[in-house]
């Protein structure tokens, strides 16, 4: 696995296989062309790689140039493709093969066609090293391709993700699994807060407590915390764009971490979507809900003993306990729901030792990270 910037990405296709690819297109070519000098025409900057071992693998003579374009931005495409550099001059007549490292979406490939199309070439071909064929929605068909590949983010091999990467010799793929972001769900007194610092600390997560999250940004005086006072001062609930901006503010503060655990956000399927909606912006998402399930007698001893130790009265009460538990049941239940149907809902037994309940969290986790 190999890091750039902040994304983790793991190995893909070999330096070897490449180069059978690179050898494919080229004898292909060498077939159609061998009695004349075609002109290749690398398209800038993803190319270079490709259109150095190509001509290398190809026996016949021909010139070379390029074109220079651009289109990505991060990890998708912007859909606007700007010509940088121009179409070679004098090649009234020849023909043309344009040799691109990567086609997507077909914006490249379009744009190359308007840039030839007022030039009076005598042929115009298109050969690519990688093909994403699921996603070319072009009309083109793609003369020669070398290896087809699913639609999922690459890098090396002059590919490259805000830069770096190009100078890899084999192809990576964007391993989106890497992070694990997970909701935590817990009845008071089930050891949320307890597991969560383990978990914290063995898969360097970041754990974000909205209530924590909350006083933080009010005690401070964040603009944020300003505002969701304004609405708690007059009785109403703060309103979840704003809930979720400060999530969004804990997560953009902590680039480093391989993935967050919720505490108390969502509580509502409503929440849950509007989170849903945020992650994706950030290119991430939920992978797991893990409740931290326990009888609740269990848990009212429990709670019973931390308040006599805490002082806190809502520790004090049985019938205050009950309560709390019926809220939490009222409130989950739906969002169970929710996340069951995504095949997210994990379910872990609560009682027994802190380290028996790690280990069945972790057991969790690591059947995620296997995915
Ligand atoms: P299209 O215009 O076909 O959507 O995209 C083609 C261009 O987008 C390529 O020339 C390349 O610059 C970029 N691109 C498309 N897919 C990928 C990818 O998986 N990885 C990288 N690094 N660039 C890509």
């Amino acid at each position: 696995m190999i890091k750039l910037h902040d994304k983790y990405f793991k190995p893909f296709i070999s330096e070897g296989e490449i180069m059978a690819a690179i050898k494919k297109i080229a004898d292909q070519v060498a077939v159609d062309y061998k009695k004349e000098t075609p002109i290749f025409v690398g398209v800038l900057n993803g190319a270079f790689m490709f259109v150095s071992d190509f001509l290398k693998a190809y026996p016949h003579p021909c010139e070379v140039s390029f074109v220079r374009l651009s289109s990505y931005q991060g990890l998708t495409s912007t859909g606007i493709v700007e010509s940088l550099l121009d179409v070679p001059e004098n090649i009234e007549g020849r023909s043309v093969i344009i040799l691109e490292d990567i086609i997507d979406t077909g914006r490249t490939v379009k744009k190359l066609i308007d840039l030839f199309s007022n030039t009076k070439v005598k042929e115009f071909k298109i050969a690519t090293l990688f093909y994403k064929s699921e996603v070319y929605n072009g009309e083109y068909d793609i003369d020669y391709f070398g290896i087809k590949i699913e639609d999922r983010f690459i890098v090396g091999y002059g590919l490259d993700y805000n830069e770096l990467g190009r100078n890899l010799r084999e192809v990576y793929q964007l391993n989106q699994k890497h992070m694990i972001n997970l909701v935590l769900f817990g009845k008071p007194g089930a050891g949320k807060g307890t597991q969560a610092s383990f978990l914290k600390e063995k898969y360097n997560l970041k754990h974000i407590s909205t209530g924590d999250v909350f006083r933080y940004n009010i005690k401070n005086g964040t603009e944020l915390g300003t505002l969701a006072k304004s609405y708690i001062d007059k009785g109403e609930l703060v309103p979840d764009e704003v809930t979720i901006k400060m999530l969004q503010d804990e997560v953009e503060k902590n680039p480093d971490a391989s993935g967050f655990i919720f505490d108390g956000f969502p509580r509502t399927t409503a929440q849950a979507k509007a989170l849903d909606d945020f992650l994706v912006t950030k290119e991430m998402m939920i992978d797991a809900t893990i409740a931290l399930e326990a009888n609740d007698e269990v848990l009212i001893q429990r709670l019973l003993e931390r308040g006599k130790i805490s002082g806190r009265t809502d520790d004090q009460d049985e019938k205050m306990i009950r309560n709390r538990f019926d809220e939490y049941n009222e409130k989950t239940a739906p969002l169970k729901d929710y996340y069951d149907d995504q095949g997210k809902f994990h379910s872990v037994n609560g009682i027994g030792s802190i380290e028996d309940i790690t280990s069945r969290l972790a057991k969790v986790i690591e059947e995620l990270q296997a995915i």
